[in-house]
């Protein structure tokens, strides 16, 4: 889970990292409003939005009168970022860098650690160090067993720094910012830039976490900060109602019970030419609740304009399942073409109860990929 800069920098500054205290802002107005109340003559206006890069997007700019707070507000409140639109933006006060530095903690999957990367040639452009000068990202494994101790930090900022007087600053801070990432189960915490400023001190200017959903559920201050795009609403209602949910941009809707079945079905859809617009297993029983909430998560993405209901009836009988649609179909409006097949248990029955319905009824699963991409190409 993403959080933006300012909420970073709140876990920062609780954990004792040295960030200023910005003011988030919505509109033009409170931007002149924050730069009035910060008082330092030049302020820095950032861009929330949850994605990197904002820098060289346009989404950072420096104003130094209430002229420029109006123009680049204005500016940059309302831009897209990467598909994300800036709907708040920080001001905070501007600082006199000499120089930007990289610092970060990830979870690295190779040594099953957290891992500390560090670079003296941080800022905009680390994503081309990464890749061009990769000697220059100095990496230190840290046991998670042990923590970070003196001596990593110590190797840590001396990778960095060569005056001992930023030494000194630089250890308490990497030590928390382990201890942070470490205590809200982060995936990410970095600095980027970490700045030296012209007078000598060390400054985190920007701030992003990550953070492991399957932690959430022991950290609500982290919890409530989500912001899902609306694919990931789609799957949290999924996953409310205990379904399987994975949105594949295509347009045959699935409603399936069991992942293997479900996989199988969105196979067949491509064989036949079609496109799957989703994964979803609605698990075992199929009571017509069930599938209510189904077609309702289905007919919520715009792009799906065929279903293909695919249900193997196991304990629960196929006859039951049919009535369970026919029911369920009461309070369900729509006319887009529905495919049904059922096997298993007194599949039989249950396609007979079907027949005269506005369903699709298909016997096998190769016809019933092909009937629903018959429908679909006669749209
Ligand atoms: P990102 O591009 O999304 O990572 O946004 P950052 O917060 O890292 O800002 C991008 C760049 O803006 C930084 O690398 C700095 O060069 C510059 N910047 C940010 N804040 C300040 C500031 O207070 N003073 C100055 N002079 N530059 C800043
Ligand atoms: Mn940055």
């Amino acid at each position: 889970m993403k959080v933006h800069e300012y909420q970073a920098k709140e876990f920062f500054a609780h954990y004792g990292l040295p960030v200023d205290s910005p003011i988030l802002c919505r509109t033009v107005d409170e931007c002149v409003d924050a730069y009035h109340r910060l008082g330092s003559g030049r302020v820095v206006v950032k861009a929330q939005v949850h994605t990197g890069g904002r820098g060289k997007a346009g989404g950072v700019k420096l104003a130094a009168s209430e002229e420029e707070v109006r123009k680049v507000a204005s500016d940059i409140l309302g831009m897209t970022i990467k598909g994300y639109v800036v709907d708040r933006v920080l001001v905070t006060e501007a600082v006199n860098i000499d120089k930007e530095y990289y610092v970060s903690i990830l979870i690295d999957r190779k040594s099953k650690s957290p891992l500390m990367m560090l670079s003296r040639a941080g800022g905009m452009d680390i994503e081309q160090v990464a890749k061009e000068t990769p000697e220059k990202i100095e990496k230190i494994v840290i046991d998670p067993l042990i923590g970070m101790a003196d001596f990593q930090a110590r190797a840590a900022a001396y990778k960095l720094f060569d005056d001992k007087a930023v030494v000194k600053q630089a250890i308490p801070l990497f030590k928390n910012l382990y201890r942070l990432f470490m205590e809200k189960d982060a995936s990410l915490a970095e600095i980027n830039p970490l700045v030296l400023t012209k007078e000598g001190q060390l400054k985190a200017i920007d701030a992003k976490m990550t953070f492991d959903n399957n932690a959430l559920y022991r950290h609500p201050d982290v919890a409530e900060l989500n912001e899902p795009t609306e694919d990931e609403k789609k799957e949290l209602y999924a996953k409310s109602k205990g379904f399987s949910y994975v949105n594949l941009g295509g347009n045959i809707g699935c409603m399936v019970n069991g992942a293997g079945l479900a996989m199988a079905t969105m196979d067949m859809i491509k064989l036949y030419g079609g496109n799957p617009a989703n994964f979803l297993d609605i698990g075992g029983s199929s009571n017509p609740e069930k599938i209510v909430d189904a077609m309702n998560l289905l007919m919520s993405d715009q792009h799906v304009k065929v279903i293909l209901i695919n249900i193997f009836g196991g304990i629960t009988r196929c006859d039951d399942v049919a009535k369970g649609l026919l029911e369920a179909f009461k309070s369900i409006k729509t006319d887009m073409p529905i495919v049904i097949r059922l096997t298993g248990t007194n599949a039989e029955e249950g396609r007979r109860l079907l027949q005269n319905s506005h369903f699709i009824v298909a016997t096998t699963m190769a016809d019933a990929g092909h009937k629903a991409v018959e429908a679909m190409n006669n749209l």
